[in-house]
């Protein structure tokens, strides 16, 4: 049974998120979608929103776990027993990050292979940064993210 792990902040969960994860789960048995977080540093939204979000938009793709972690990548990615990090690459500014994090994650555990999938052009400038952006200057984010997210997030707006 081939485990992958996507890991990433997911903060909050975009299209282009989706898509990739939606594709993993066509190439491998299993596939977790990990929220990395950081202790010392808040997020736009907590770990459990993100984990809500996440719940209520991959509920189509059975064999996808939702899951968190703080730390090294390379060690969660062996306790969970995968041996591959699904990632995403949207422009050649992700590949000169992901060529990096990829070779350190290998260093650490070399049982660990990265395998990237190519953002489709429609999600290739959908970021969640710039979706944050978007947010909070009262744009419309809803071609952006899943309709979870959307309504979620227009209700932070309307408290
Ligand atoms: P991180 O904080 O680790 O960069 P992200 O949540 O931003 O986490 O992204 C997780 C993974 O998804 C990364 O490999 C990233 O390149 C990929 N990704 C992010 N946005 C998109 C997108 N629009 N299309 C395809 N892949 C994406």
């Amino acid at each position: 049974m081939t485990i992958a792990i996507y890991p990433g902040s997911f903060d909050p969960i975009t299209n282009g998120h989706l898509d990739i994860l939606k594709s993993g789960s066509e190439i491998f048995d299993k596939v977790i979608i990990a929220v990395s977080y950081n202790i010392n540093k808040t997020g736009f939204l907590t770990v459990d929103e993100r984990i809500d979000l996440i719940k209520k938009s991959v509920a189509h793709l059975k064999n996808v776990e939702i899951d968190f972690f703080n730390g090294l990548t390379a060690e969660y990615a062996k306790n969970k027993g995968a041996n591959i990090l699904l990632r995403g690459l949207r422009t050649s500014c992700d590949f000169e990050y992901e060529l990096q994090l990829s070779q350190t994650n290998n260093a650490l555990n070399d049982e660990l292979k990265t395998v990237f999938l190519i953002a489709k052009p429609e999600y290739s400038f959908i970021s969640s940064s710039m979706v944050k952006e978007i947010f909070y200057s009262n744009g419309d984010i809803s071609k952006f993210v899943p309709s979870s997210v959307y309504e979620y997030l227009k209700s932070k707006h309307d408290i």
